[in-house]
């Protein structure tokens, strides 16, 4: 075993395509975690496509980060500012849709705080040189809270995030609104509605008024789109009756598209937040939203033409701000190129599917979406090999444990994608 022996780290922040990379002086391993808190407002979710923000004030010049900014912004370079809120900006990669740093606005006039912008890392974004396996890094951020979760109605990720870094540091605090300003909720409570929410869940879709539609739509409104969750759940049960086969990620019980929590590298860097949490769904039960609903391409390599098609060339309008950035030969990451939030994954060799990022949709009954998602809960954490022998081990079996005991604490059945490989390793164990 070894130990640390780095008595400092250079911290970068950086987008998923590389185009732009921010780096620290080198620091104290001593200085470390750098405080971070993790927002589950209706806006960041919008925002990011993952159920939270994540962000951390960013230990490095200032400066650097607001002339690259403002030379982008006159040179049409690739750094985006999205205004989020007055005060607020996000800085983003307009290529590969990555948010890198929200930009806080000095205070008008002068006194306390007026001055220069600060700085705060989405910590998705975030590396240091040097990590992974055999480094013996320590924890590079520790989550000191957790903002606004009143917003997501059903506690959203809380559930598996509320312990993520692990034991050894003080327990994050958890406030339904503001730090400091709101109800707390207490420790040890994961989430203080959890009786409410059978409601929702029971409920299903196939009740609910509009027919099971779920929209899903960015922060700036550029994509707004339908999830016809409903229509899907409908669809599938008759492929069940007539004895058809589902497709894998359909719950056969539920007939739900599945949920998932996914600790790829790619998907923490596209949201600039850990363990992204996807659902997926047949680009057949993908509207758009409004009147003229009909025409949302039906296969992902008429997604992405459409996409490519340039204004008053051809391309519909209804696609709005969509772009797409091709993070391997044949998968192309959806988001918008207005505000940065994730959409869509797609992999050629799935023309029918999409994996869909559960922070657009906007559910009735809360930002899990239950009532349209089967959450694949407990078990293997997707991609979880890409956290192994990082400083974000730590996170990951902290989040792996938390999400088990959220199941067991909710009742639901193992996932039936879990039972199936746990059948097969005891099979071949014999
Ligand atoms: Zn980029
Ligand atoms: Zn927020
Ligand atoms: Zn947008």
């Amino acid at each position: 075993m070894t130990t640390t022996t780095q008595q400092t780290i250079t911290l970068h922040a950086q987008c998923l395509c590389r185009a732009h990379s921010f780096a620290t002086p080198p620091l104290p391993t001593t200085s470390l975690p750098l405080p971070s808190s993790s927002c589950h407002c209706t806006s960041c979710r919008h925002l990011t496509g993952a159920l939270r923000s994540s962000d951390a004030p960013w230990p490095g010049p200032a400066n650097v980060i607001h002339a690259a900014a403002d030379a982008d912004a006159e040179g049409g370079g690739t750094l985006r500012r999205y205004v989020q809120t007055e005060k607020m900006n996000i800085l983003f990669c307009g290529r590969c849709g990555s948010p890198l740093f929200c930009e806080q606005l000095p205070a008008e006039g002068g006194g306390a705080g007026a001055g220069e912008p600060e700085y705060l890392a989405f910590t998705g974004a975030l590396s240091v040189e040097g990590d992974g396996p055999g480094a013996t890094l320590p924890p590079v951020v520790r989550c000191v809270d957790h903002i606004f979760v009143g917003d997501t109605l059903d506690g959203g990720a809380l559930p598996w995030l509320r312990g993520m870094d692990g034991e050894g540091g003080p327990a994050a605090k958890v406030w339904l609104g503001g730090r400091d300003c709101s109800e707390e909720v207490p420790a040890g409570a994961r989430w203080p509605a959890v009786g409410a929410l059978e409601k929702g869940y029971e409920a299903g879709l196939k009740t609910e008024g509009a027919k099971g539609d779920v929209s899903l739509r960015c922060h700036c409104r550029g994509i707004d789109l339908v999830l016809r969750a409903g229509e899907a759940q409908r669809e599938f049960e008759e492929t069940q009756r007539r004895g058809g086969e589902l497709p894998w990620y359909i719950d056969p019980v539920t007939h739900k598209g599945m949920g998932s929590l996914d600790g790829c590298d790619s998907c923490r860097l596209a949201a600039g937040s850990e363990v992204y949490n996807w659902t997926f769904a047949a680009l057949r039960h993908i509207s758009f939203a409004g009147a003229n609903k009909e025409g949302f391409p039906r296969d992902t390599s008429q997604l992405r033409i459409a996409t490519e098609a340039k204004d008053g060339e051809g391309r519909d309008p209804r696609l709005g701000t969509l772009a797409f950035y091709a993070s391997s030969p044949d998968v192309q990451r959806y988001f918008c190129g207005r505000c940065s939030a994730t959409l869509f994954y797609a992999v050629d060799d799935r023309p029918d599917i999409v994996d869909v990022a559960v922070g657009l949709l906007d559910s009735p009954d809360g930002a899990r979406a239950e009532s349209a998602i089967s959450w694949s809960f407990g078990g293997a954490m997707t991609w979880r090999q890409d956290m192994i022998g990082t400083w974000r081990e730590i996170m990951l079996h902290a989040v792996e444990k938390d999400a088990e005991e959220w199941r067991v604490e909710r009742g639901y059945p193992k996932h039936w994608r879990r039972v199936a490989r746990e059948e097969a390793e005891k099979a071949g164990e014999k």
